[in-house]
């Protein structure tokens, strides 16, 4: 090899080394501005929810038995360690569940009364943990609003516009994010609540009675869980159907 060549391919290497280095810098840049954008957003949602809802306090004992459930699942997921997971309690009838970007899940009292175990809660909130997981809310946000608009916000630090973010991410919450999501958010909801120990059959029993009681989906006590959601049937068809683990 001429002296050239080595002195060229010597170039080629450490400019290819570079380049992959700052790339790398980038991505890990931009994934730390995502993720300080999701906990801002969550955290405007967390406060227009608590301003809205009335939240419950329960009793110590019911309360560390619900957390209990709660930081097991947390311990399951992927990003137990980038997120700091809450789970609040707020006084509504319905039987539903929500959750926001960066971990700030949501049960409503008519939920805590309509499950039958531990396992058919750990079932539900491991669905909402998944959806935080998979980053459905901030992949929503991010199509409806573009990245660009979203970091620009970042920089200039409009904490009105954080707040209107905050409240799309409301919205897409209670219009759900979508079939292929929902699947998801039950493949990785069975793997975790697997993980933290419970049986599967729990959340296909919950979903079950949950068609034998309403049977098109009209008691309006119940609706809100399907509503959002795909077909109750399909979704049990399917979850039935995952392999063992689910992942
Ligand atoms: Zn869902």
């Amino acid at each position: 090899m001429g002296r050239q060549k080595k002195f060229l391919l010597l170039w080629g290497l450490i400019f290819g080394v570079a380049l992959a280095f700052s790339l790398r810098g980038y991505a890990g840049f931009f994934d730390e501005l995502e993720l300080s954008l999701e906990k801002q957003i969550g955290r405007s949602g967390y406060e227009s929810i608590i301003a809205e809802y009335q939240v419950v306090r329960l009793s110590p004992e019911e309360e560390e038995r619900l957390q209990n459930i709660f930081d097991r699942l947390v311990a399951a997921c992927g990003r137990k360690n980038e997120l700091e997971f809450s789970l609040t309690v707020v006084e509504d009838k319905t039987v539903n569940a929500f959750a926001l970007p960066a971990g700030y899940i949501f049960v409503h009292t008519g939920l805590l009364a309509y499950v039958e175990s531990d396992g058919e809660l750990a079932g539900v909130l491991a669905h909402e943990i998944a959806h935080v997981d998979r980053k459905h809310s901030m992949s929503a946000i991010k199509r409806q609003l573009g990245m660009a608009l979203l970091f620009q916000l970042f920089f200039s630090d409009a904490s009105e516009e954080i707040t209107k973010i905050g409240n799309l991410a409301l919205n897409l919450t209670q219009l759900g994010y979508g079939r292929e999501a929902e699947y998801e958010a039950d493949r990785y909801g069975v793997y975790f609540m697997e993980k933290a120990g419970y049986s599967r059959n729990e959340i296909l029993n919950f979903w079950r009675r949950l068609v034998a009681q309403t049977g098109g989906g009209e008691d309006p006590v119940i609706l809100q869980l399907f509503s959002t959601h795909p077909p109750t049937s399909e979704r049990i068809k399917k979850i039935e159907a995952l392999p063992t683990p689910a992942l």
